[in-house]
């Protein structure tokens, strides 16, 4: 999908609209099971003094992987969009820019984007999800595992105190 911004790119204070849903097939990630609907952005274009910046909400509803225990979770995100546009570079500090073909803007291309710097984070299940022993693979946030004691630096000071207490 791409939109034209001939009418706000040289009126300060104009704004455009829009809605666009993503092609799940071209925001494909190891991390993502499945979409339970495509991700949907909704924004608008605005030009502010002059300059013209992308902003929005990508939402999505997905089931994905966990990075620990690798057991499938349900994520429900919106996830913030805020790019700055322009029809041309000028110079310095032009990384975070995104440039326009003339007076057009591939949105699809920014929404991507955005979408697939947001799934390169790690993600876990639970914030503190166990994981899986290294030695049996034994998902672990199910109860221990019957591998020798774990080797948690935690779990060896307070295996320290408690042989203390009983000496
Ligand atoms: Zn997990
Ligand atoms: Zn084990």
């Amino acid at each position: 999908m791409r939109i034209n911004l001939k009418d706000i790119i040289d009126v300060p204070g104009g704004f455009v609209p829009f809605v666009c849903e993503l092609e799940t097939e071209r925001i494909a990630s190891p991390a993502i099971a499945r979409h339970h609907t495509p991700p949907r952005a909704e924004g608008q274009v605005t030009n502010t003094a002059g300059v013209l910046t992308l902003t929005g909400v990508i939402r999505c509803d997905m089931d994905m992987i966990c990075d620990r225990c690798l057991e499938e979770y349900r994520l429900e995100k919106e996830i913030p969009v805020s790019v700055p546009l322009a029809a041309e570079l000028s110079g310095e500090d032009d990384s975070e820019i995104y440039l326009l073909s003339g007076e057009w803007l591939e949105l699809s291309d920014v929404l991507e984007t955005c979408f697939i710097l947001d799934m390169e984070q790690k993600r876990l299940c639970r914030a503190d999800c166990a994981g899986l022993c290294p030695d049996c693979g034994k998902n672990l946030n199910q109860g221990p595992c019957s591998c020798k004691k774990s080797c948690d630096p935690r779990m060896a000071v307070l295996e320290q105190l408690l042989d203390k207490e009983s000496i």
